[in-house]
């Protein structure tokens, strides 16, 4: 049961109301977010350090708090000034109706990648299977995680590039024994430890944004998160596309899919990869905000010779 001893009606505290504090946020932020954000955000830090939720705010908002409480949240709201994400100020984030754990070495999961794991596991549930799933880029875990919790039947291996990327992913692992196995491989390489195995779904989220894109982008992303999960290399934009579609010719068993999260803009020159490579059953997808943001790619069986038959 939850306790609320952090709420106490001291008078001497009384103009520590959770409304001023509300207000507070807003005042002081209004120049980094949009209100409905700092909404949001002020929402997030109440659950987090006071356990109190939206609906609590509404009958308690003019009732001051624990004075021991206000340091806490007023260095958040110092430190959100200086543009750092939320989520990494509390160390935490929600994916998937999952409670994960977050540091500047991995992405704070995005809406849109939520939809790239319920995707597959409708893709899995539909064909009653036990899969054997490869996470490549996993970051925080979130994908391989969210997907080993609804799909507990499946084999999850999850690579990333980053050993303080794998931590974070292997501390979550525990956090929610969950039983991933967990591999420093880079994918641009050649011979690496992956290379002796079928799997029927392979998801990346991989690097996508093009350094075009930077004068758009929000400050808390640019100076907070890791500029390596984040950004397409600008000589070759969707190197980690092409790598993994060459990866799964030999290793995506036949009529397994891929499913990447994707730029809209690198679109056309994926499925022309893809195209190339041999990849005819491609769909694309579009997320909440109406952005084609996915891509699934089917591997059929192989052009089999047919004898006298007639191919189609
Ligand atoms: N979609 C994320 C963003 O806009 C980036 C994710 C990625 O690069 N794979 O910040």
């Amino acid at each position: 049961m939850c306790q609320r001893n952090h709420i106490k009606l001291i008078s001497k505290t009384k103009k520590y109301t959770l409304h001023k504090i509300h207000h507070e946020f807003l005042e002081k932020l209004r120049d980094i977010y949009p209100e409905r954000e700092i909404k949001s955000i002020f929402f997030i830090v109440l659950k987090s350090v006071l356990n109190f939720s939206n609906i609590e705010y509404i009958f308690h908002k003019h009732e001051s708090i624990d004075a021991n409480k206000l340091p806490e949240i007023k260095t958040i709201i110092n430190r959100l000034k200086k543009n750092e994400p939320i989520q990494y100020i509390l160390r935490q984030t929600e994916f998937c109706g999952i409670s994960l754990f977050v540091n500047k070495h991995a992405l704070i999961p995005r809406q849109e990648t939520e939809e790239l794991v319920e995707m597959i596991i409708k893709d899995v549930q539909e064909k009653r299977n036990r899969v054997n799933i490869l996470d490549i880029g996993t970051g925080s875990g979130c994908i391989a995680i969210a997907l080993k919790k609804k799909l507990p039947k499946s084999h999850v291996t999850a690579v990333d590039i980053s050993r303080q990327a794998l931590k974070v992913a292997i501390k979550n692992s525990h956090l929610l024994k969950s039983r991933i196995l967990f591999k420093r491989v880079d994918i641009l390489k050649k011979n690496h430890p992956l290379y002796k195995q079928k799997f029927h779904i392979i998801v990346s989220n991989p690097p996508y944004v093009l350094s075009s894109q930077k004068k758009d982008m929000h400050k808390n992303v640019l100076e907070y998160e890791p500029e390596k999960a984040l950004f397409a290399p600008d000589k070759d934009p969707i190197i980690f596309y092409h790598k993994i579609l060459e990866f799964s010719k030999k290793h995506l068993a036949t009529e397994g899919s891929i499913f990447f999260e994707i730029n809209p803009m690198l679109k056309n020159e994926i499925i022309d990869k893809a195209n190339s490579l041999g990849f005819k059953q491609l769909r694309v997808v579009k997320d909440m905000n109406g952005k084609e943001r996915f891509i699934i790619i089917l591997k059929e069986k192989g052009n089999r010779v047919l004898g006298r038959g007639i191919g189609v």
